[in-house]
């Protein structure tokens, strides 16, 4: 009974149904799922009630959802909070912090921290987990490099790794240096990313159009932290998007946190929104950190949520996803790799209406993290039978009461109890 054939009366999202999917009550009506082998055989109304076959379960209503996408974690920090003694507030004391904690990792050290993470995140129902990994140096390559490369190997079937090199910006400023950084980035393999960290406290125009230049020499996606702060003079997304249009990029660029758009006058968060829709730019917003590490000082309440414009640039049609970031190191002391937790922080923080009809597509669309996101409405019907069934949760409160979970991986139960969808 562990591989059901028949899953009756499952609550899908209104963004996961076709457009002529029927509504009764303001809500789309429950949905029979049929499940061959490992796959999703077909999505229909449950207006019919079809007999429910030997090896069918009945939902009676359980929000279901597909796997998710962790689209922007960092692995290579997790779980080093406890061995760390004081932490100065904000962004750039956890910097301190964690290049203080480096004596510390060790191959070993890093493997099993990032296991530890990777097993949470398979627990959850994640299917496809993005880390970034602290590269320091021009010319060496990063211990977590390796290590990464080795997870993703063994994650393989299970949890979809790619890595991205966290680079500061300076050690792009020499074109050569770029390119090599970017030709050793390409030879870890394809589930590799070029990244960097743009902030007005290492800003360089030339060092960002090297980077973007390298990565396109190399054919590789991109993967930024950018604007990671609520000044509002910075021009870290601005220039992201004029620069991909001028060298006419055709990859896939993801730019995270760009908080500063909450801090700008809205006229030119807005046109710098404007570009962002024509550029191949997918958004990440990782409201826990932001909420932790914006306005941070010593013994005063924070003031700003500095969570960036997500209604505006969903408005716009830009891609956007929200993400775990750090789980128990300098940056954040909480979290637990669970994506789920993400969109209920952003639920409060940005005021969002309807998470799971609307939103929860933030945790599940990894078509956004590709080159070609998918330009028809998502469907499960043909896709992978990677489910996530919240049997505890109702489509009002959800994400609330959301911690108890059944996931389904090629359609056979991993994790949770099932028990209560089997036929009496
Ligand atoms: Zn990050």
């Amino acid at each position: 009974m562990n591989a059901p054939s028949l899953l009756r009366n499952a609550r899908l999202p209104r963004w996961l149904l076709p457009a002529d999917w029927p509504e009764r009550d303001g809500a789309p009506v429950l949905a029979h799922i049929a499940l061959e082998i490992s796959r999703v055989q077909s999505v229909r109304p449950a207006s019919t009630d079809a007999a429910l076959p030997a090896n069918g379960w009945d939902l009676a209503g359980t929000l279901v959802l597909p796997g998710f996408v962790d689209a922007h974690t960092h692995l290579d920090k997790a779980f080093t909070l406890p061995r760390m003694k004081e932490v100065q507030p904000g962004l750039l004391g956890a910097i301190d912090a964690m290049l203080n904690d480096r004596v510390h990792w060790s191959a070993g050290d890093v493997h099993e921290r990032a296991s530890r993470g990777l097993q949470w995140a398979w627990e959850c129902g994640t299917t496809h987990v993005r880390t970034h990994v602290d590269w320091w140096e021009p010319d060496t390559v990063p211990l977590a490099w390796p290590v990464m490369a080795e997870l993703a190997e063994e994650w393989t079937g299970r949890v979809r790794l790619e890595q991205v090199s966290l680079i500061k910006l300076p050690l792009f400023e020499d074109a050569a240096q770029a390119m090599r950084l970017a030709k050793q980035v390409k030879a870890t393999g394809p589930h590799a990313l070029l990244g960097g960290f743009v902030h007005s406290t290492n800003w360089s125009e030339n060092a960002l159009r090297n980077l973007l230049v390298s990565a396109q020499a190399y054919d590789l996606d991109i993967d930024l932290h950018v604007d990671e702060e609520l000044n509002p003079s910075v021009v870290g997304l601005q220039a992201t998007a004029r620069i991909l249009r001028e060298i006419g990029f055709e990859g896939r660029v993801v730019c995270g946190h760009i908080c500063a758009l909450a801090a700008q006058p809205e006229a030119q968060a807005f046109a710098t929104l404007d570009a962002v829709a024509r550029a191949p730019i997918t958004v990440v917003s990782l409201p826990a950190t932001n909420l932790l590490l914006q306005d941070a000082v010593t013994g005063r309440t924070p003031r700003l949520r500095g969570i960036t414009l997500v209604k505006e640039a969903r408005d716009r049609g830009i891609p956007l996803l929200f993400a775990s970031d750090n789980v128990q190191d300098p940056f954040c002391r909480l979290g637990s790799f669970d994506p789920v937790e993400a969109l209920g922080t952003a639920a409060l923080v940005a005021q969002l209406d309807e998470p799971f009809d609307n939103w929860s597509q933030a945790l599940c669309r990894g078509d956004w993290l590709q080159r070609a996101p998918a330009t028809t409405p998502p469907t499960l019907v043909g896709a992978k039978a990677d489910l996530v069934l919240f049997t505890q949760a109702d489509r009002h409160g959800w994400p609330s009461r959301s911690a108890t979970r059944v996931v389904l991986r090629e359609g056979r139960v991993t994790h949770g109890d099932a028990t209560p969808f089997l036929p009496r």
